[in-house]
């Protein structure tokens, strides 16, 4: 395709679920793109990501999501329980009717194969888009471009640039300014454990979320039901270290969930130290601009939030196609990020304010105790399409 403007440089940074989503929907109206990414080796962190109909219109519509479909398998509902007794409070993502109601599927992807997923998509459209090892570090706007420049010295000019680097966003910190990049009370606990060593209690109940107490502790099979994904967030007063991958012990996962329901404990017990992780969760308050000038924010740089409706990643998704689209639609960049901006800056501060809400439901520090809540799917997320919202233009 031909693009419509004359917009021949564009810059992502960051190379996450967000950043390939915005690259491969901008190479799909006929825009080059170079992706800047951190790290030597582009990946995902072994764990599983829910990808629920609004997401998948997406992928879809940029013709990977029949491939992350295939590799992730069919999606059973799950059940809500007590953590403690175990009773069975509600179901959940009962997605029979799905494609009937929203026009397309849920699924439980492991975040390397959606990862993969969309790298091999861009890299077919151009083996050169990708630039590893590059840092950003900060950018200047000119009249005519924006220039960045990366902690190994090099330096980028290009006509436009998306701040796709995640919550700790550099971008966003060079464009709005360093604030504080807050730890939520949250620790995140993930392990993935091959099929044949889990116990029968959880063989017989393999999707099912334990709520209450400061605690939710979620598992669902990923690849076809050959590893079982588990996460739990627990609340935590204090928390220094730094990362993603801070490896913690089976102990402490268990310390953490003492009064866990005996299912959740044998689940728990199944997991071996080596595939165990721990980190911190962060926030940010909800960014009121997403664009200044020749740059704007995508993905957890610009609305990073806690996994309790499971968005985060969905919203980066439709994030990258909604500004696919306006860039397809508008005259000037100025006004395809006024589109972008404006399709999208209300869904999802909005989505990032619920999760903090939803979080306090299911570990049941409201007067209602442990309860399911309110979900992405009953608080009307899954009906948004991104490949067909309305895009407004500038009055
Ligand atoms: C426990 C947990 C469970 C979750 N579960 C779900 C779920 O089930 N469904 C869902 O939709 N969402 C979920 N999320 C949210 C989801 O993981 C994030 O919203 C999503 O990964 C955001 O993608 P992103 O591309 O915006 O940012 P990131 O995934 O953080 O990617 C940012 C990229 O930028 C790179 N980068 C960072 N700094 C720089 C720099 N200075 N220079 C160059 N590159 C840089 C990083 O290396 C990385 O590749 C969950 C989150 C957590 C914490």
């Amino acid at each position: 395709m031909v693009p419509k403007m004359n917009v021949s440089r564009i810059a992502i940074v960051g190379g996450g679920i967000g950043g390939l989503t915005a690259a491969l929907a901008l190479q799909h109206f006929g825009y080059r793109v170079s992706i800047f990414e951190q790290a030597r080796e582009l990946k995902e962190i072994g764990a599983g990501v829910t990808i629920t109909p609004n997401a998948m219109h997406a992928l879809n519509f940029l013709g990977t999501g029949e491939r992350v479909a295939s590799e992730a398998g069919p999606t059973e509902p799950y059940w809500i329980r007590h953590f403690q007794t175990g009773e069975r409070l509600k179901l959940r993502a009962n997605g029979a009717d799905y494609v009937e109601r929203f026009g397309a599927d849920y699924y439980q992807v492991h975040r390397a194969d959606l990862h993969a997923a969309l790298v091999d998509a861009i890299l077919k459209n151009d083996p050169d888009c990708v630039v590893l090892d590059h840092c950003f570090r900060s950018l200047t706007q000119e009249p005519d471009r924006v220039v960045a420049t990366f902690t190994n010295g090099k330096s980028y000019s290009s006509d436009i640039l998306v701040g796709c680097d995640g919550c700790a966003s550099r971008v966003r910190a060079s464009v709005f300014g360093d604030e504080a990049v807050n730890y939520t009370g949250q620790v995140a606990f993930r392990a993935l454990i091959p099929m044949r060593d889990l116990p029968t209690s959880i063989e017989k109940m393999p999707f099912s979320m334990f709520v209450g107490r400061n605690r939710a502790l979620l598992h669902y099979p990923l690849r076809h039901r050959t590893l079982m994904n588990v996460i739990s967030v627990a609340r935590e007063p204090a928390w220094q270290a730094e990362g993603w991958a801070i490896p913690a012990t089976v102990d402490e996962f268990v310390k953490t969930h003492s009064d866990f329901h005996s299912d959740a404990l044998d689940l728990i017990g199944a997991v071996s130290s080596a595939t165990l992780f721990k980190w911190g969760l962060r926030d940010r308050e909800p960014l009121q601009q997403y664009t200044k000038g020749r740059v704007t924010m995508l993905g957890d740089a610009a609305h990073p939030m806690t996994p309790f409706l499971g968005q985060g990643a969905c919203l980066a998704i439709e994030d990258g196609m909604v500004l696919g689209r306006a860039f397809a639609a508008a005259n000037s960049y100025e006004e395809a990020f006024h589109m972008y901006e404006n399709a999208r800056k209300d869904r999802a501060n909005g989505a990032q304010l619920a999760s903090r809400q939803q979080a306090d439901e299911l570990q049941g520090v409201t007067e209602r105790g442990a309860n399911p809540g309110v979900n992405a799917e009953e608080r009307g997320l899954f009906r948004y399409n991104p490949v067909t919202v309305p895009l407004i233009t500038a009055a």
